[in-house]
């Protein structure tokens, strides 16, 4: 069966497409046939695995809109076993023109039908902020991967994370689960960040992945090589980060 992961966080800026990129790489190094689909107008996760925007056939807008499968859209990328289901600033305009289409929350799971016969995971990379096209991605997945940053806000984030997931499960999608919680850009030497962490654990127990992403320069520069830190620099700290948290998602 396949697994359908949303990479979520209505924050901006917290290692979503990070996150996205990196767990997809893993699983497929690891051998699960992978596709990552990216649903954010800035495209991160299309640059950041080295695609070049502006020699794309078809991206997400076209799934999105019914125009194009998924077939159609995907491309493969420099690690073997994952393909990418590619975005440009075109997938700003979807919002706009399916504004009045009914079942419009639905256009991406529509879209993904008959992924399963080709894909052992699919991870979604959704866009900051919290609009139809959030709401696509988690009408689409079974469960939720939340990133978040060590920082002061952090419980009321999640709060808020929690409050949209519970309305979406009531309105749209009530399999929806949420898969675990990722703390990353840690900083194991700042104060403030393992008080946030005791807390965030101590509120989501087991639901908070083990693994602890660390702040590195390596996982900031991996995107303008247009490759995963698991294949630029693997030996390296933030490497062994995703591969640990790739594990233990294969193990849940
Ligand atoms: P947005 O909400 O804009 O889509 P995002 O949640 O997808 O952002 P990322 O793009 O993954 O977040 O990360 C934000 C910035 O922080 C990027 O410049 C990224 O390279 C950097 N970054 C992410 N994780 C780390 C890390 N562990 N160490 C160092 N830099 C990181
Ligand atoms: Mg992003």
């Amino acid at each position: 069966m396949t697994r359908t992961l949303a990479i979520f966080n209505q924050k901006g800026g917290v290692g979503k497409t990070t996150t996205a990129i990196n767990l997809a790489a893993g699983l497929a190094l690891a051998g699960k046939r992978t596709l990552l689909v990216d649903v954010d107008p800035q495209g991160n996760a299309t640059t950041g695995l080295g695609a070049g925007k502006s020699t794309l056939e078809f991206t997400t807008y076209d799934v999105l809109m019914g125009e194009r499968s998924w077939r159609d859209a995907m491309i493969s990328t420099g690690v073997s076993r994952l393909h990418l289901l590619p975005a440009t600033l075109d997938l700003a305009g979807a919002v706009v023109e399916l504004a009045d289409v009914p079942g419009r929350e639905l256009c991406l799971r529509n879209g993904l039908r008959e992924v399963e016969a080709a894909f052992d995971y699919v991870i979604i990379d959704t866009p900051p902020s919290l609009g139809l096209l959030s709401i696509n991605c988690l009408a689409a997945a079974d469960c939720t991967i939340i990133p978040m940053q060590c920082e002061f806000y952090a419980l009321e984030g999640l709060a808020q994370v929690e409050h949209t997931l519970r309305l979406v499960r009531r309105q749209l999608n009530q399999n929806l689960s949420l898969f675990g919680i990722l703390l990353t850009m840690v900083d194991a030497r700042s104060r403030l960040c393992r008080d946030v962490i005791d807390a965030v654990r101590t509120q989501y127990r087991e639901r908070v992945f083990d693994t602890l992403i660390p702040r590195t320069v390596r996982i900031a520069e991996a995107p303008s090589y247009g490759e995963p830190v698991l294949t630029y620099d693997k030996r390296g700290k933030g490497a062994g980060a995703y591969q640990a948290l790739t594990q233990e998602v294969l193990a849940r």
